[in-house]
C-alpha cells in the first residue's frame, strides 16, 4: 500500500468510479475532485458527492464554469447538436483541451494538499477524437506539470488501454462490480445504474457490460 496521497479526478460515472476503487486499493490516502462546468445534468455532481461519501473519501468540487465562455454552446446555438461525450469525454458544448485544463487543475490541487499522485479515467481505446485523452499527451503533460512546479507528480491512467468490457472486468477484480453497476451515472438522461437504455452512453455501457458478462459466464463454465 502506497502511503502517499492520491487525488482521483471524479465524475461519478463508471470509469472514474472504477478508478476510485483502483486508487483505494493502492493508496492509503485518497481524495476526489469533481469539476463543475454546468453539466447538463446537475445530478452528476450530486452522484459524485454521494459516492465519495459512501466510499469514505474527501470530495472537492472545483468551479470550472469559465469554460463555458470558450465553448460553442449547444444549448443556445441550434447549429450545434447536443452530443455528450462518454464518461470523461467531451460534450459538444465544451472546448478542446478540456483534459489539459482539468488535469492541470487537479495537479495544482495536488500541490496544495501534498498529493503526489493524480488518477484519471481517460482512455485511448474508445478514443473519441480528443487528442488530450491520448497516452502520449498525458505523459507529456505530466512532464510539463512537474517542470512547472518543480515536483514529481505521477499521473495514473488505469483505463488507458482497456475497452468497456475490460473496464467492467477491472471493477469486478477490485470488488466494485455491483457498486459501479448500481450507483454510477453514465446516462445522458440522468438515470443512474443501467440508465435509460436509449441514449448513446447507455448503449455503450450496456454493450461493454454484456460483453463482460458473457466472458465471465464462459470462464465459469470452463471451471
Ligand atoms: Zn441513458
Amino acid at each position: 500500500m502506497n502511503k502517499e496521497k492520491c487525488i482521483v479526478v471524479f465524475s461519478g460515472g463508471q470509469d472514474s468510479t472504477t478508478c476510485l476503487f483502483w486508487a483505494l486499493r493502492r493508496f492509503k490516502e485518497v481524495e476526489t475532485v469533481t469539476f463543475n462546468y454546468n453539466q447538463r445534468h446537475a445530478e452528476e455532481i450530486e452522484v459524485a458527492e454521494e459516492i465519495a461519501a459512501e466510499l469514505g473519501v474527501k470530495h472537492t468540487v472545483l468551479d470550472m464554469s469559465l469554460l463555458n465562455q470558450l465553448a460553442p454552446n449547444a444549448l443556445t446555438r441550434d447549429d450545434i447538436a447536443v452530443e455528450d461525450g462518454e464518461d470523461g469525454g467531451l460534450p459538444s458544448t465544451f472546448v478542446p483541451g478540456r483534459n489539459l485544463i482539468f488535469l492541470s487543475f487537479a495537479t495544482i490541487m495536488g500541490y496544495q494538499i501534498d498529493a503526489k499522485h493524480i488518477v484519471t479515467g481517460v482512455c485511448e481505446t474508445d478514443f473519441s477524437g480528443y487528442p488530450d485523452c491520448r497516452d502520449d499527451f498525458v505523459k507529456s503533460l505530466n512532464v510539463t506539470l512537474n517542470l512547472s512546479m518543480d515536483e514529481k507528480f505521477v499521473i495514473h491512467t488505469p483505463l488507458m488501454w482497456l475497452d468497456k468490457a475490460e473496464t467492467w472486468e477491472l471493477a469486478d477484480e477490485l470488488g466494485g462490480f455491483d457498486y459501479v453497476r448500481e450507483k454510477t451515472l453514465t446516462c445522458y438522461n440522468g438515470v443512474r445504474g443501467s440508465g435509460c437504455g436509449e441514449c448513446p452512453a447507455c448503449q455503450l455501457r450496456q454493450r461493454g457490460l454484456q460483453a463482460y458478462l458473457e466472458k465471465r459466464e464462459e470462464v465459469r463454465a470452463d471451471v
